[in-house]
């Protein structure tokens, strides 16, 4: 980045500050990974000067010649990867793909049926700040008390009495798996139809490691940059039926012109995903994931649901030392990154909540395995029991230092 760093030092010394923070530390946010070296080329490519409305063979725009292809090539990768008839690559990121899906399959003022937010649903399921949830009459289901896991009867009831458009699985904070056959059954008794958001887990569905909505959902929306590991963007993918509402909603009903440099390293992703190596990947996050849950539960913590069948875990701090945004910031001064998250009926306001939310797809992506889980839950309890002890913290900090720079991140050159 040398012309970077002469036109702009101020903006180049805060990437590079940004740049040996993520070599540094344990990023343990869920919906955070190491995009590869690949992607941020094709990310940061030329491709950005271009402007191309429409789709593939029908633009607004001369001069697309190359621009079709790359729109193409993602779009048929997006396809066999997903197995699903249609894909639309254009959406900005995840918040946008599922607006436009509710604006092509639902009138305003029609009922769409979401996990609520405090239960792991996210924002643009129908919550009440969300504009999804101001210009649809949003109804919201929520997770068993006791077990923490999905409660279909609920769901059922609430279907059969609301009678929605659009049924919605997926979120952003559930340690389950999401059982689309069971979803699709409840839509269909009530002739609504299923929009599968995948964000969180489609780089896991890719590799095997957790059920596929293709046979059951009507439309899928999935954010590129999570477990996926691509560049921040999004895709719908759907059956015929919906692909002109589908592409109509987001060109011209949102959106303009198309990021192509972002479609372009979808592409990319949508190859790296399709390979071997991105299978062992999905499999070993997972595993990661429980011998972190196993580590935390052995060392006193609570999690909800009480463990994990994916790449997130839950914890309730409530039997710590320090709660939320407390053991955060704790963790943070370890160099151990996590969010802070509400547990489904927490007591606790949004701002300083019961909850950690921490996941294993950005650690995986450095090849840190089981071994590494174990020490990492190891040096999350210290830090919780030394909130407030800076010394100690920084001391831990530097441990979690010399372990990380012997796990070379993708995309991050090596310290
Ligand atoms: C991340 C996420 C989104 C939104 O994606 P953005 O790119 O942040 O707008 C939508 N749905 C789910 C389930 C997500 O996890």
């Amino acid at each position: 980045m040398d012309e970077l760093k002469r036109t702009d030092p101020e903006i180049f010394k805060l990437i590079k500050d940004e740049e040996r923070y993520e070599i540094d530390s344990i990023r343990l946010i869920p919906s955070e990974n190491y995009a590869s070296k690949a992607v941020l080329e094709a990310t940061g490519s030329i491709l950005t000067n271009k402007y191309s409305e429409g789709y593939p063979g029908r633009r607004y725009y001369e001069g697309q010649r190359y621009i079709d292809q790359i729109e193409t090539v993602a779009i048929e990768r997006a396809k066999a990867l997903f197995k699903v008839d249609h894909a639309n690559v254009q959406p900005y990121s995840g918040s946008p793909a599922n607006l436009a899906v509710y604006f092509a399959l639902a009138e305003p003022g029609n009922t769409i049926i979401g996990l609520s937010v405090p239960h792991g649903g996210h924002l643009t399921h129908g919550w009440n700040v969300s504009v999804t949830g101001k210009v649809w009459r949003s109804v919201q289901y929520g997770v068993d008390r006791e077990t923490h896991r999905i409660d279909f009867d609920l769901v059922r009831d609430m279907a059969k009495k609301e009678r929605p458009k659009i049924i919605i699985t997926g979120g952003t904070a559930y340690p389950r798996l999401w059982d689309f056959a069971k979803f699709s059954e409840i839509a269909k008794e009530v002739g609504a139809l299923l929009l599968a958001d995948i964000s969180h887990v489609a780089g896991l569905i890719v590799g095997g490691v957790h059920p596929d909505p293709a046979p059951y959902a009507d439309v899928i929306t999935t954010t590129t940059h999570k477990t996926l590991r691509g560049p921040r963007g999004a895709m719908i993918l759907c059956r015929n039926a919906h692909a002109d509402a589908i592409d109509r909603a987001v060109f011209p009903g949102l959106q303009g012109g198309p990021h192509n440099h972002t479609t372009a390293a979808i592409a990319v992703t949508l190859k790296e995903a399709a390979t071997p190596d991105f299978k062992r990947y999905a499999v070993q996050i997972v595993r990661n994931a429980k011998a972190l849950a196993e580590e935390l539960l052995a060392r006193g913590f609570q999690l909800v649901s009480g463990g994990t069948d994916n790449h997130l875990i839950l914890i309730d701090l409530t039997s710590k030392k320090v709660i939320g945004r407390k053991g955060a910031q704790a963790l943070d001064k370890a160099g151990i990154v996590t969010n802070y998250n509400t547990v489904p009926y927490d007591p606790r306001r949004p701002f300083s909540p019961s909850g950690l939310r921490i996941g294993t797809p950005a650690v995986t992506s450095r090849g840190m395995g089981e071994a590494e889980m174990h020490q990492i839950g190891k040096w999350m309890d210290e830090a919780v029991e030394k909130a407030g002890d800076d010394a100690a913290l920084a001391k831990i900090a530097g441990e979690v230092r010399e372990m990380c720079r012997k796990f070379p991140a993708p995309g991050l050159p090596t310290l």
